[in-house]
């Protein structure tokens, strides 16, 4: 393992060489329908990445895009040199975890191999960027996260005020970072346990089993208070860096056209709604029933790991201001009162 530490300008001279031989992707401010938000871009300008707020939307949107053409006939203008690997900077240990998620359903399970993403996600490395602080509804701690370093990223940087500490853990890269100077692991480290100590204290109390048993709570009758508000308006899924569902549309005339995979959500109501007219989930509580066993208990049964890494953007971009820590105080409630909670696997 190679530690680099680095001040503001000599990152930027890095971030210059860096871009002749990568793409580089990172946070930065935009303006969208005249709201600010900091959104992950591919970028060829250092002094745009924004390094002190956590990103409204997740580098999910950089390895599965919204809409992506799929197919022969890949006509759309691409922002980056699709040849080229690519690097995205920035990237909290919430969102690594969470594009572990995606490896584990796209790329990792044998039953099916999307080579769509495979292909891209081969392409791109993650450099993870060290949470010094808490935001108010982040709550990746109370999941068994580790905010202050993730080991899903084989790069890694501390930022502490203008100096850059950079953690090179895979040896692919370090000819990139060999002619930098050398930081000293011992100093990192403090910085490392004193960044653990303000987290020390959890973001909130959480007594659930997961896998959440799967018979017992499809029939809890909770589903209902929790989900009363929903509007089914889908942003929670958009931000949520972990959810993938999708589906596929046409564009264009007959030979002309491209077929699309675009996101969708299980809190739309026409999402699981048959070619019969059958809707399997024809009401918000079994959608909202879904969305939360599909993260703490049919994910974790299938995959290692949750479908959830509390990033708290869900909670930030709700609407009406429905809360997934809420609705997991609601879980452990029933749980409990039910007589002691067991885990989905027993
Ligand atoms: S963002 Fe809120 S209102 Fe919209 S679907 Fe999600 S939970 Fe429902
Ligand atoms: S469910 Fe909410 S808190 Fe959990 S990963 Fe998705 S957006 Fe983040």
């Amino acid at each position: 393992m190679m530690i680099k530490k680095i001040n503001k300008k000599e990152f930027k001279e890095l971030f210059n060489n860096l871009k002749e031989k990568y793409n580089i992707a990172a946070p930065v401010l935009v303006d969208k329908n005249k709201k600010s938000l900091v959104e992950y871009q591919y970028i060829d300008d250092f002094d745009r990445i924004v390094w002190n707020k956590q990103p409204d939307s997740s580098p999910k949107n950089i390895i599965f895009p919204q809409n992506t053409p799929v197919g022969n006939d890949y006509k759309r203008k691409q922002f980056y040199n699709q040849e080229q690997e690519s690097l995205i900077l920035g990237v909290r240990s919430c969102d690594i975890e969470a594009i572990k998620t995606l490896d584990q359903v796209f790329i990792e399970d044998e039953m099916y191999v999307d080579q769509n993403y495979k292909q891209r996600r081969g392409k791109i490395t993650l450099v993870g960027l060290s949470c010094p602080e808490r935001n108010k509804s982040c709550f990746c701690d109370a999941l068994g996260f580790n905010p202050v370093e993730s080991e899903y990223a084989p790069l890694y940087i501390f930022k502490e005020e203008n100096e850059f500490w950079i953690k090179v853990k895979d040896e692919k890269f370090e000819k990139d970072f060999v002619n930098l100077p050398d930081g000293d692991q011992e100093k990192l480290k403090e910085l490392i346990e004193k960044r653990l100590d303000t987290f020390k204290e959890s973001s909130f109390d959480l007594d659930i089993p997961i896998p959440l048993p799967e018979k017992e709570m499809f029939a809890a009758d909770i589903w209902e208070e929790m989900s009363e508000k929903c509007l089914g308006c889908g942003i929670c899924t958009y931000y949520c860096p972990t959810c993938y569902c999708f589906n596929f549309i046409w564009e264009g005339n007959d030979g002309e056209s491209t077929k699309y995979k675009n996101w969708d959500s299980c809190m739309f109501s026409t999402y699981s709604a048959h070619a019969s007219g059958h809707n399997p989930r024809d009401s918000k509580d079994k959608r909202y029933r879904n969305r939360i066993m599909h993260k703490f208990s049919y994910h974790p049964l299938n995959y290692e790991g949750l479908g959830c890494v509390g990033c708290g953007r869900c909670i930030d971009r709700c609407p009406v201001n429905l809360d997934i820590r809420e609705a997991l105080k609601l879980t452990e409630k029933y749980l409990s009162e039910k007589g002691g909670a067991k885990s989905g696997k027993n």
